[in-house]
């Protein structure tokens, strides 16, 4: 073969597959693969697809900006490097560009921080070019400046994915994890008791059953009520690592506490049925007379699928209740109880700021409340544009980028009830023919900066 292509001791090359699209590498005669200097070098998938997960700073004079990639393991191998000391890498192929050289080489992992030289081109790659030992850069030189310009439009890789539940069979777990893999993702079922938090500035860390978790690319937090607060810190301690969050820990928490939420809606001017809270006693004729006297409904704050929502039909009622919940010292609020709603909602499912599928709910005979969970039915919604946009500004108001939004249609016009940062898909997806699933799915891929998956 005749050899046209002189490369030096030192070149520029990029790693397209990896997302690098420059790095500084060092041409080393002998070796025969080519490695990487990566770190948080973690394995993932399934037995008969294993992946590995991998961090590199590919600006040697900026270790703060790291890219994170991932690849299939092709083999393992016994590396003995200069300094004598041999050890187990993993190995992936990728494609290389030198020049105008493109071919896929394996390379080799190995877990250094702070060298200079990211990429060690061995001779396996350099296989067709002259070696030139006293020179450098005899190929085009490229720049930093790549990894600031457009992203790389092509780029996909898999995800590792956690989905914090206690529930890790339910349909909607089942439904996110074969969207994720239809993409080429993994996802990993986390229990969320079993997580535990070690809180320090320079290292969080999250363990589980005795050992450190590793890195994930994102987190889904489906946190059920029961278990709010401590869901919260487990997903903040995932922020702190830097792992990005379907839906945040602060926005859980205004979401979830109804009188936040209802605070939140209303600074939004966000319309919802008049709502009052106190929490002395001798208010009572007041807070009823502020919902707009009865029928009322008195809500416990901790309240979840309709189980602590009472609907007081007299003021005599509401008076009972209200002083029932007090002693108990159960937090509460009082709202005006919208009797045009017939004992229906609308469930409005927002994903990055899009209205996605709807349904109404309705309540069975003697009820009127219709939650799902309480008996209540699905049916396919046809929604207004008033609708859609306030269900947006609600989600949008919490800071939710995945939620559940139930609005009420009264003769006022649409009001909302409450925001879930949690829904579930069963019923959506059931009177509704997109797959609600895999539209969180490609939002996620959106916010990594993965392009869209032909389909
Ligand atoms: P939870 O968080 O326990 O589900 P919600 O506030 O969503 O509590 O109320 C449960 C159900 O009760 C709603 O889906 C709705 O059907 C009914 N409901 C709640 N508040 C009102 C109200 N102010 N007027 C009419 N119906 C209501």
């Amino acid at each position: 073969m005749e050899i046209d292509n002189y490369v030096g001791w030192e070149e520029w090359v990029s790693l397209p597959e990896l997302n690098l699209p420059a790095l500084l590498a060092k041409t080393d005669t002998g070796a025969e693969t080519s490695a990487l200097h990566a770190f948080n070098i973690q394995t993932f998938g399934k037995e008969n697809n294993q992946m590995v997960r991998f961090g590199i700073n590919p600006i040697d004079t900026d270790d703060r900006f790291s890219v994170f990639c991932s690849a299939k393991i092709i083999d393992q191998r016994n590396v003995t490097s200069s300094n004598g000391i041999s050890e187990l890498r993993y190995v992936i192929e990728t494609e290389i560009i030198i020049g105008d050289v493109k071919k896929k080489i394996p390379v080799t992992l190995t877990n250094r921080e702070n060298m200079k030289y990211k990429m060690i081109i061995g001779r396996s790659a350099l296989d067709g070019f002259q070696i030139s030992a006293d020179k450098s850069f005899l190929q085009k030189i490229l720049s930093y400046d790549l990894y600031k310009k457009a992203k790389n439009n092509k780029y996909r890789r898999s995800l590792r994915i956690g989905i914090l539940s206690l529930e890790p069979n339910n349909y909607s777990n089942r439904k996110i994890i074969e969207a994720a893999e239809n993409n080429g993702h993994f996802c990993e079922i986390l229990n969320t008791k079993r997580c535990y938090l070690n809180i320090e500035s320079d290292n969080p860390e999250v363990h589980y059953d005795g050992k450190v978790l590793p890195h994930y690319d994102a987190i889904i937090p489906r946190i059920g009520p029961s278990i709010t607060k401590y869901g919260m810190a487990v997903v903040r301690q995932f922020e702190a690592m830097g792992t990005f969050c379907l839906n945040s820990s602060s926005s859980i928490g205004t979401s979830r506490d109804k009188l936040a939420a209802h605070q939140s809606l209303a600074i939004n001017r966000i319309p919802m049925p008049d709502t009052a809270f106190a929490n002395s006693p001798r208010d009572t004729d007041n807070i009823i007379d502020l919902a707009a006297g009865a029928p009322l409904v008195v809500k416990l704050l901790e309240s979840s699928q309709g189980k602590g929502v009472i609907l007081a039909e007299t003021k005599k009622a509401a008076s009972s209740v209200i002083s029932a919940f007090q002693k108990l010292n159960a937090p509460f609020i009082v709202q005006d109880f919208v009797k045009d709603a017939n004992g229906s909602d609308l469930r409005l499912f927002v994903i990055g700021g899009k209205v996605v599928a709807s349904m109404i709910r309705s309540a069975s005979d003697d009820d009127f409340r219709s939650n799902l969970h309480a008996g209540g039915k699905a049916t396919k919604a046809k929604i207004t544009l008033d609708e859609r946009k306030i269900a947006k500004k609600a989600a949008k108001a919490m800071g939710l980028n995945v939620a559940g939004v139930d609005i009420l249609r009264s003769n006022e016009g649409p009001k909302v009830l409450e925001v879930n940062s949690s829904p579930g898909l069963q019923g959506i997806e059931s009177v509704n023919t997109v797959n609600v699933a895999s539209l969180i799915i490609d939002y996620l891929e959106k916010r990594l900066g993965l392009s869209k998956i032909s389909k």
